[in-house]
């Protein structure tokens, strides 16, 4: 059977990125830059002070209290013309340009009114102080956001300190979600024996939006061939298409023949892993198709651990979620060679992480994908292993 780094491999190798599209600086929150951003200005742009006080020449201060002239004030938004000179000072306020001929800003606190146009410096200071030097935050040239960042508040505020009003991003692509399975009922139906409520529309919905996609729910399509092709064709027009079900070994799983006869060229089906082993990939045309597993827990696994590379690399963004080491508290037992995804709960004391599984992890058990905080990986050459044993934990929040 096909290992799973193998099958990876194969999802990730004919990738094209998504176009780009303009998008108003208000609205690209969590959206995915397409442009390296370079600096058109310095920021701050001038010399500016970090202090509400008086700038001053600190040649003027060889010793302390000292007078000195106030020849004017600074105020924000305001610039000066003035050239400072030895003897005088002026009163600035925060984020004003600092005058020429000045080199610090002495704080309010360390001054004192003499008279009116008179203040008296009372300490020392050294040159440099108090001043925002222009360009020591953001130089001109200087590429400060890359191709493929998402952009979250920080870099928000940054491309509008830019001068940005509209932004070059990744267009969200849109994944079509199919359920299947003549025992599938949508939540607002009543259960009766043999049905169950659909689950997966909406955990794969939610996948798919927080990684940046926009949901294309094609509903529940049962296991005859001709409802499957019909709901099918809705989501031809998508970037990528899920169909939740149907593929594996059953007597009633006809989603690859019916995607065999919209043209579907299938790369692989069965991944040694656990759970999500009958996993199909392939593609219609140029769209990426999944059949994931219909097993609540295999397929958002198997959303976590193929659909998402696949969206992160459509959009230029890291591939692989973050990673940390942790000791087991749960010992684990592995009879196959399959590579094992155990969701755990992870706690950290005295500088480590501690991870245990969230209980039973059968492909059933939604609760697990809810308590976990990370997915272990086990190897597919690891047999068991003991409390206190590392294992890697990816971290899905
Ligand atoms: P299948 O992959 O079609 O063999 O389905 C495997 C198991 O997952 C069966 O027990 C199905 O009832 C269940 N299942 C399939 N699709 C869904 C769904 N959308 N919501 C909840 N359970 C599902
Ligand atoms: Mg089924």
């Amino acid at each position: 059977m096909l290992k799973f780094g193998q099958a990876l491999k194969i999802v990730l190798e004919d990738t094209k990125p998504m176009e780009w599209e303009w998008v108003v600086l208000s609205r690209v929150h969590r959206r995915v830059l397409a442009e390296d951003v370079t600096a058109q200005n310095n920021v701050p742009y001038t010399d500016n002070s970090a202090m509400d006080g008086y700038a001053i020449d600190t040649d003027d201060l060889k010793s302390v209290p000292r007078e000195l002239r106030v020849v004017g004030v600074v105020a924000c938004g305001k610039s000066v013309n003035k050239r400072l000179k030895l003897g005088e000072a002026m009163a600035i306020m925060t984020g004003a340009p600092i005058p020429e001929g000045c080199n610090s800003v002495v704080p309010v606190e360390d001054t004192e009114r003499v008279a009116s146009g008179i203040v008296r410096i009372l300490r020392q200071i050294k040159p440099g102080k108090n001043v925002r030097y222009s360009g020591e935050d953001v130089r001109k040239g200087e590429v400060v956001l890359e191709k493929g960042t998402a952009l979250g508040p920080g870099e928000l505020g940054m491309l509008a300190s830019m001068g940005r009003k509209r932004v070059r991003v990744f267009q969200k692509p849109v994944v079509a979600i199919l359920v299947t399975g003549n025992e599938i009922i949508e939540p607002g139906e009543r259960l009766r024996p043999g049905k169950v409520r659909d689950i997966n529309t909406f955990s794969l919905r939610g996948l798919v939006e927080k990684f940046g996609g926009v949901p294309l729910p094609l509903g529940i399509a049962g296991d005859e061939k001709v409802k499957l092709l019909r709901k099918m064709r809705k989501g031809l027009n998508s970037d990528i298409m899920l169909i939740s079900g149907g593929v594996s070994m059953g007597r009633f799983d006809f989603v690859r023949e019916a995607l065999t006869s919209l043209g579907y060229r299938e790369r692989f089906w069965k991944v040694a892993m656990k759970p999500g082993m009958p996993i199909s990939f392939g593609y219609i045309g140029r769209m990426p198709v999944f059949g994931l597993p219909g097993n609540p827990v295999s397929s958002m696994v198997s959303f976590l651990e193929f659909v998402r590379p696949l969206m992160m690399k459509l959009v230029d963004r890291a591939v692989d979620l973050p990673e940390i080491s942790a000791f087991l508290r749960t010992p684990i037992v592995k009879k196959d060679n399959r590579r094992h995804f155990l969701r755990v709960k992870l706690d950290y004391r005295n500088h480590k992480y501690f991870a245990s599984l969230t209980g039973p992890q059968g492909s059933g058990i939604l609760k697990s994908m809810i308590e976990c905080d990370g997915i272990a990986i086990i190897p597919e050459n690891t047999k068991a292993l003991k409390v206190g044993d590392r294992v890697t934990v990816q971290l899905i929040d």
